[in-house]
């Protein structure tokens, strides 16, 4: 057997066991300390906000952003339906309802059109949604002036899910600040790691000092233990906070390993009249977490993909929309089929930053044998 090239797979510097190392020296191993100080601080610099809280997930994130926004029962949430799961669970753990919006062409994030069409056709049906989730996909950033546009037109409130799009960045501003709150992930598979671990962000501070608190058990200011609030364990240990604090230090390289293998899969694979790949506009800045092409045809795509698998080479379609899915399905949508199409005619390819030019020629080799059979 070939060996097993991954799809994207953690990529650490060794450097990070030194904040770990540092950890166990002080004995900080019980849940805060230093380092998540530190990597909130960290977290705040690169991406421009300014506050951060440190969580056990991306996905713990968004969860608490619904919560500061007081989404509660039967509220309505506009969010991508383009997306992974985890972006709308946290909508379903409050009892609300998500309205899932479609994808437009040029990014593959949410249209502005059919989020005004929603808008306006929920205002119409008596409810003004309370929140809006947008999900910067693989990394490339959505259409913000247009989404916020719309989004200050009506006075709702957006959540940013960058959970793929740390270092990624829209007319020169990172994304993650834009919205009234931002979520990032680093769980195993993104473009930097702590084995498992998020951040929720924000401009303003309130919110992030009363992520925190919600984050640990909601404990009010009392010697015993008093609460007045429903509380969360969801905040990140210090031993996860070192493994981060020694990530972000390289994050700008592993930005620029993946898009090295984004620009390689272009130049190889380009020319090639079945294959398209997503480009950036003017102005926008994508992390190229994954690479993703787009085939003429369902079964083109699942020739690529079958063949890769036999060659030990792991690819997956793209995200199967939300709207499609069997736990999701009954909830509102707006759609025009852009996304369903993508996922049928799309694939990513491998793309961690730890790949070696020799694992990209064997993927690229494969893929040009593939087609080249078809004629
Ligand atoms: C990974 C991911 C999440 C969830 O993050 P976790 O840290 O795994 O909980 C949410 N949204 C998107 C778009 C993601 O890719």
């Amino acid at each position: 057997m070939k060996e097993k090239i991954w799809l994207s797979s953690p990529h650490l510097t060794g450097e990070e066991q030194k904040y770990i190392k540092e950890a166990f020296d002080t004995n900080w191993v019980a849940p805060l300390g230093p380092n998540v100080n530190g990597l909130e601080a960290d977290i705040c610099a690169y991406s421009q906000v300014k506050s951060c809280s440190a969580l056990t997930s991306g996905t713990s994130a968004i969860h608490l952003a619904l919560i500061l926004l007081g989404v509660e029962a039967d509220d309505e949430v506009l969010v991508s339906s383009f997306t992974f799961s985890a972006t709308i669970n946290p909508i379903r753990y409050q009892k609300a309802i998500p309205v899932l919006i479609d994808s437009e062409k040029d990014t593959w994030n949410m249209s502005p059109e059919l989020l005004e069409q929603a808008i306006q056709d929920r205002i119409a049906k008596g409810k003004t949604p309370k929140a809006i989730i947008l999900v910067h996909l693989y990394g490339m950033p959505s259409k913000m002036d247009e989404l916020i546009g719309i989004a200050n037109k009506y006075k709702i409130p957006i959540i940013e899910d960058a959970a793929e799009a740390i270092g990624a960045s829209y007319k020169g501003r990172p994304m993650g600040g834009f919205g009234e709150l931002g979520v990032f992930s680093f769980n195993g598979n993104k473009i930097i790691t702590t084995s498992g671990g998020g951040a929720l962000v924000s401009n303003n501070p309130d919110y992030c000092k009363k992520a925190t608190f919600l984050a640990t058990q909601a404990r009010d200011e009392a010697p015993h233990y008093q609460h007045s609030q429903i509380g969360y364990n969801y905040r990140m240990s210090n031993i996860v906070a070192g493994i981060g604090r020694g990530q972000i230090e390289v994050l700008d390289d592993r930005v620029a390993a993946r898009r090295k293998n984004f620009e390689f899969y272009k130049k190889e694979l380009g020319d090639i009249p079945t294959i398209s790949f997503v480009e950036e506009p003017d102005g926008f800045f994508s992390n190229r977490w994954l690479t993703t092409i787009l085939t003429d045809s369902f079964e083109t795509r699942e020739r690529i993909r079958l063949v890769l698998e036999k060659e030990n080479i792991e690819s997956r379609p793209l995200w199967k929309p939300m709207h499609l899915q069997p736990v999701f399905e009954e909830f509102p949508a707006y759609t025009d089929g852009t996304s369903e199409d993508l996922f049928n005619r799309g694939l990513c390819l491998p793309s961690g930053s730890n790949l070696s030019l020799e694992d990209l020629r064997r993927v690229v080799g494969i893929i040009k044998e593939v087609l080249r059979t078809k004629y």
